[in-house]
């Protein structure tokens, strides 16, 4: 097992955005905020945030095209990880669900079919939005 690498400045100032927002972030919305750091390039955003998903520490929203910093230092290792975005406020609360695992793993066993990702998100109304409704 070899330590994995420091991340670079940009991997850093990337993951630093978005772990101090709590409502997911476009790369556009991100490279937004790092202007003043230099940044200038998308791509520059793009090859960071790769690195940063690859590592479990970043997750894709794939409804949202949009990115969110890992809720949880080993969410990524239980398999199967779950978003619910909440519609009103845009935030987005993470979980992990081991017996959805199983399950899914399960089915995919069944049918033979080789999961590479799978990812979990539900739309709807968070519970300070439900009171406050
Ligand atoms: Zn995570
Ligand atoms: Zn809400």
């Amino acid at each position: 097992m070899s330590e994995p690498k420091p991340l670079t400045r940009n991997q850093t100032l990337v993951l630093d955005t978005l772990s101090a927002e709590h409502a997911p972030l476009s790369a556009y919305d991100i490279l937004d905020r790092l202007r003043e750091e230099g940044l200038k390039a998308p791509l520059q955003v793009y090859r960071a945030l790769e690195t940063l998903t690859e590592r479990g520490l970043a997750h894709r929203l794939e409804s949202l095209n949009a990115f969110v910093a890992c809720a949880g230092d080993d969410c990524h290792r239980s398999g199967v990880i779950g978003f619910a975005i909440c519609e009103k406020c845009g935030s987005v609360a993470e979980f992990s669900d081991f017996v959805l695992r199983q399950r899914l793993e399960g089915w995919a066993d069944r049918q033979g079919f080789h999961p590479h990702e799978t990812t979990i998100e539900m739309r709807g109304m968070c519970a300070a939005c439900s009171v406050a409704a």
